[in-house]
């Protein structure tokens, strides 16, 4: 396998490189208790402000007393300032994207790539400020009208993972504020830099567009100050993003006082490959999804579920392509791999890997550890659908199994906990359509992986993934009140069923 072995940028440089970016972002001097860090080197950067649980209960406080003014102002007003914010984006893509790479590792393609989409989502937003619709319904009763209306909902707690440190926030941000709503932000503490200057952007446009303050907060905490934050009678909306555990810990909570949750947390998505798939479409497909972003998008394909007649030569494509991935320093030309976030993902692929074996799993390419966070991306062809590879592992491991019948092949790829994505490489379309009502995940795919969605499309998924659905389509309805309005223009007042009451 060919690789970039050691790292060629340093910590210096990468706090410099930072430092321009933040600058430039309108972030100032940074100090404090919690360390940013980068995994290309694996070292600190900075010293971060960080909040405690005062400076989140202020925050509410002052997210709540600006939503009581921003709900008032139209919708297509809020727009604007969201429409200011994609333009500042667009400004300021490199730098943000820089930061990115910095914090999370990615490639300077995918990190633009995120940045990209926080643009799409004001896009879209902005378009949305005109259109946050309700329905009319036919009365039952004469001269009566019944219609549906949408209203700002309150505060909203984002929660947010560092494998899309940006983007996620502008799902929820961009939404939200078109939608009447105030946010209080809760970054991941791996990627405070990213965060801190996505709000400073945000900071900004506010201020150029006269939008009140605090319409957007952002506390750089951990996850048992987040409490706070989830507890809260003052936040109407957590919607958070990360691991299973993660969406087990905060959804009770959130329900215990009826708050309301928008989940989204992890995937063990799979593709089916028929053996009619174009199979060179295919692996290229496979290898984005599986290898990409060194395996650390939610969307991630960890299971690939091809039919016996065409395994071996889909494999030996697959292994032939992992073994010339370039993985190294994000920065380095042509890396199309980078590190893994920190020491614990790296273990937990280890881990991962070594159970598969256990469990009868062939590492058939890849798997072994580099120096630093760096790993090589691994395919292991599995006896069997065993326990850990129903598991997410947060790391560049395809796990390979086969079929003779569509039906089996359904059955392997909804047998997991999870329900984000998935996908089918074939050209017969009645198995294209078989899949698309089978597949049981909220993503459903035919000939593309399962990664790269779109912000048009409402995103999420379904069983542990959590149900919820960010971004596109009418996801907004998520961060709105709705009321059901009966509005009497007769002179009579009949009563719904035809109740009588006199
Ligand atoms: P994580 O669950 O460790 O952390 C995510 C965020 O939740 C962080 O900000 C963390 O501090 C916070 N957190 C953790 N426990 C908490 C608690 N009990 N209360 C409040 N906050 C808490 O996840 P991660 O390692 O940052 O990200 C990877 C995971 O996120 C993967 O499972 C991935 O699939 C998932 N993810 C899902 C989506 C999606 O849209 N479905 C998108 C991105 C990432």
């Amino acid at each position: 396998m060919t690789a970039i072995a050691s790292t060629l940028t340093t910590t210096d440089e990468l706090r410099n490189r930072a430092r321009v970016a933040l600058t430039a972002c309108g972030v100032g001097a940074l100090d404090g208790p919690v360390q940013a860090r980068s995994p290309i080197t694996g070292e600190a950067l900075f010293g971060v402000p960080g909040a405690d649980a005062d400076a989140v209960r202020t925050a509410i406080a002052n997210a709540k007393t600006a939503f009581e003014t921003w709900r008032t102002v139209p919708a297509p007003v809020r727009g604007a300032l969201v429409k200011r914010l994609g333009e500042l984006l667009t400004e300021h893509k490199a730098d943000l994207a820089e930061l990115v790479t910095i914090e999370a590792g990615k490639i300077p393609s995918e990190a633009l790539g995120e940045v990209q989409e926080m643009i799409d989502i004001c896009d879209f937003a902005v378009g949305l400020s005109r259109q946050l619709d309700g329905r009319t319904m036919p009365s039952e009763r004469p001269g009566h009208r019944l219609m549906e209306t949408w209203h700002p909902l309150g505060v909203v707690g984002v929660i947010s993972a560092f494998n899309f440190p940006v983007a996620v926030w502008s799902w929820n941000t961009a939404i939200a504020l078109v939608c009447g709503d105030t946010v209080v932000w809760k970054p991941s503490e791996l990627t405070s830099l990213t965060a801190l200057a996505s709000a400073a952007l945000l900071d900004r446009a506010a201020r150029e567009c006269g939008a009140p303050e605090h319409l957007n907060a952002v506390v750089v905490t951990d996850a048992e100050t987040a409490q706070v934050l989830v507890d809260s009678p003052d936040v109407a909306l957590v919607s958070a993003t990360g691991s299973e555990r993660m969406g087990a810990a905060v959804a009770p909570r959130v329900a215990a006082r009826f708050g309301r949750a928008l989940l989204e947390l992890g995937g063990n998505n799979a593709a089916v490959v028929a053996p009619s798939a174009d199979l060179e479409l295919a692996a290229r497909g496979i290898v984005f999804s599986a290898a990409g972003t060194a395996g650390q998008r939610c969307t991630t394909m960890r299971r690939l579920i091809v039919h016996e007649d065409v395994a071996d030569a889909l494999v030996e494509r697959l292994t032939g392509i992992y073994a010339s991935l370039r993985i190294g320093d994000p920065y380095a030309d042509d890396t199309l791999v980078g590190p893994l976030i920190n020491e614990a993902g790296v273990e937990a692929m280890q881990r991962a890997l070594a159970q598969a074996v256990e469990d009868g799993g062939e590492v058939l390419v890849g798997g072994a550890r580099r120096e630093g966070l760096y790993v090589e991306p691994a395919i292991v062809r599995m006896p069997a659908q065993t326990k850990i590879v129903q598991t997410e592992t947060f790391a560049p491991i395809l796990y390979v199994l086969t079929y003779r019948e569509l039906d089996e092949a359904v059955a392997l790829h909804n047998d997991v906990p999870q329900g984000l994505s998935s996908s089918i490489f074939t050209t017969d379309q009645r198995e294209a359509e078989r899949f698309l009502v089978a597949s049981d995940c909220g993503i459903v795919n035919v000939n593309i992986g399962t990664s790269g969605a779109e912000i048009g499309g409402a995103f999420g998924g379904e069983k542990t993934t959590g149900g919820g659905r960010e971004s596109g389509s009418d996801a907004w309805r998520a961060y709105m009140r709705r009321a059901t309005n009966t509005i009497n223009y007769s002179d009579e007042l009949p009563l719904a069923q035809g109740v009588t009451f006199t």
